[in-house]
């Protein structure tokens, strides 16, 4: 088999990069083997405003401009919704924390965002004794149903292979690369948190984030909004609220533990006291880089090898505008911007 490229690893990272090569006419093929799950626990939101500082967030109006089109273009591939645009209520904990909202609101970055109003509506079984800042052109990625029918595509079309990539059967020729049969012309490894088994990339600085969400049943609360508190609690229909995420950063593990259910729960009842019921526990964990930027580039000695990882907190606005970036640098010789750039760390 001869194809233009191989892609490790189906996560948000793959995904938005072999819809580039799609793009492109380039063929691919994709090795998959659900050792990671990052993209398919995570809340999918996106939202340009650092919710503990009320900061912008790095790069994030650029990101989304690339970002909204690209699940725009999925929306319309699978004919489904993905996008679910929704408001963040963030409560805040003092008097100080409002006025820190009214400044922030007014700066150019952060205004698009920020309603610089505060409200101190009253929502049955939520505790916000100094109201609410508003946040507005938020939204969630159904990020799971994504990938679902993004691998259900692959499937048919014969473009993926559920096998976990074995680094040591890698042949790296001058201008193309073999494995198990198949002739490529470049590999992009997008494992996430899986780079660490990369004999190639491992020498980047990734530190593992665990994070774990709770899904709840809660029939009494009635909130079409985003609420973010201590924790976040994100409607996703029919009083099922998905509740997160803890951050962990010894635990290497995708295993959902007491102790994070307990953290969130106690966290939870902080602000919400209406009754619920937990109906899902899950873990994943974010590949997240040391300096908080993407790892994008080719390998120092192997031209063909590239990498396309530390997506962090925020694989949903990053990944398509990586994705695009490593694209040409490979194809076109463009540069790639110093900040998400491999060579920082050589
Ligand atoms: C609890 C939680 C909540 C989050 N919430 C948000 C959020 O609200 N918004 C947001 O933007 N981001 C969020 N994130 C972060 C987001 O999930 C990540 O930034 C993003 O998913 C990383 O995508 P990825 O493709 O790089 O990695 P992954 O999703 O981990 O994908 C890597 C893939 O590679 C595969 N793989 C690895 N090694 C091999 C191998 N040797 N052979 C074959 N396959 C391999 C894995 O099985 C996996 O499918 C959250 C993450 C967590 C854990």
């Amino acid at each position: 088999m001869q194809v233009d490229y191989i892609i490790v690893g189906l996560g948000l990272a793959g995904l938005a990069f072999t819809k580039e090569l799609e793009n492109n006419n380039k063929s691919f093929i994709v090795f998959e083997d659900n050792s990671q799950n990052s993209s398919i626990v995570a809340g999918g939101m996106y939202n340009p405003v650092i919710l503990k500082r009320f900061t912008p967030v790095w790069n994030a109006t650029e990101q989304l401009e690339i970002a909204l089109p690209f699940y725009a273009d999925l929306e319309k591939q699978f004919q489904k919704k993905y996008n679910y645009p929704i408001d963040i209520y963030r409560i805040f904990k003092s008097v100080e924390e409002q006025n820190n909202w009214f400044v922030a609101s007014d700066k150019p970055l952060l205004s698009n965002y920020m309603v610089s109003s505060i409200s101190n509506k009253k929502i049955e079984g939520v505790i916000a004794n100094n109201g609410f800042g508003k946040l507005i052109n938020t939204g969630r990625i159904d990020t799971k149903i994504l990938l679902e029918d993004y691998r259900k595509y692959l499937e048919e079309t014969s473009k993926i292979k559920y096998n976990s990539f074995d680094y040591s059967q890698l042949i790296i020729n001058n201008i193309s690369i073999e494995y198990n049969g198949i002739s490529a012309s470049k590999i992009v490894f997008c494992e996430g948190f899986g780079m660490l088994k990369n004999p190639f990339f491992k020498y980047l600085p990734m530190q593992e984030a665990k994070g774990e969400l709770i899904t709840i049943y809660a029939p009494k609360l009635h909130i079409d909004f985003l609420i973010k508190a201590s924790v976040f609690v994100l409607p996703l229909g029919n009083n099922y609220y998905k509740v997160g995420a803890t951050f962990n950063w010894k635990d290497t593990t995708k295993l959902p533990t007491e102790e994070g259910k307990n953290e969130l729960v106690s966290k939870l009842e902080s602000f919400i006291s209406v009754p619920y019921t937990i109906v899902a526990h899950t873990a994943g964990i974010r590949p997240t880089v040391k300096d908080r930027r993407p790892l994008v580039g080719k390998h120092p000695k192997y031209q063909n090898l590239a990498i396309l990882n530390g997506l962090g907190t925020r694989g949903v606005i990053i990944a398509p505008t990586t994705a695009k970036a490593l694209y040409n640098h490979l194809e076109n010789n463009f540069a790639l911007d110093k900040e998400i750039s491999i060579t920082r760390f050589e």
